[in-house]
């Protein structure tokens, strides 16, 4: 008898941005934001830079961000974009990291009347079937802290 087929096997799901959110887990359950911090001005960025957005200096280091964060704004969203996979209407959350930049998701676990500017949050992880076949992905949410 041969092994089980590749398709019996559980798929671990990848990060859906790798240059946004590290798993550190081999499961895929946890996870850290990363960014960029300006050794010259200390400027810190979510995601990919080549130099620094304020003083562009190209003096940076990786940096990961972490998981907490605090709520800035909000919008409810009635009209997904194309290929949303998740529910709708649902709450898209600006999150104000400790470092200082700001970092776009849905916010989940929350009622509407319980969302509050200022509320803390943390990063979540949820993996969504990818579009086109091939492993989950691992995305990055925001819940109540
Ligand atoms: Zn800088």
């Amino acid at each position: 008898m041969p092994g089980m087929p590749d398709s019996k096997r559980p798929v671990i799901p990848i990060s859906i941005d790798p240059t946004r959110l590290k798993l550190t887990s081999d499961d895929a359950s946890t996870g850290t934001l990363i960014g960029f911090r300006c050794k010259d001005c200390d400027t810190t960025v979510f995601g990919t830079a080549v130099f620094c957005q304020s003083c562009t200096s190209r003096n940076l280091e990786a940096v990961e961000l972490g998981v907490k964060g605090i709520l800035f704004s909000y919008t409810i969203v009635r009209i997904p974009p194309a290929g949303w996979p998740g529910d709708v209407p649902y709450v898209l959350g600006q999150v104000e990291l400790p470092q200082g930049p700001q970092v776009l998701a849905e916010v989940i676990d929350c009622e509407y009347d319980d969302l509050e500017i200022g509320m803390d949050v943390e990063m979540t992880l949820q993996a969504v079937p990818a579009e086109s076949g091939g492993p989950d992905k691992a995305v990055y949410k925001w819940r109540p802290s």
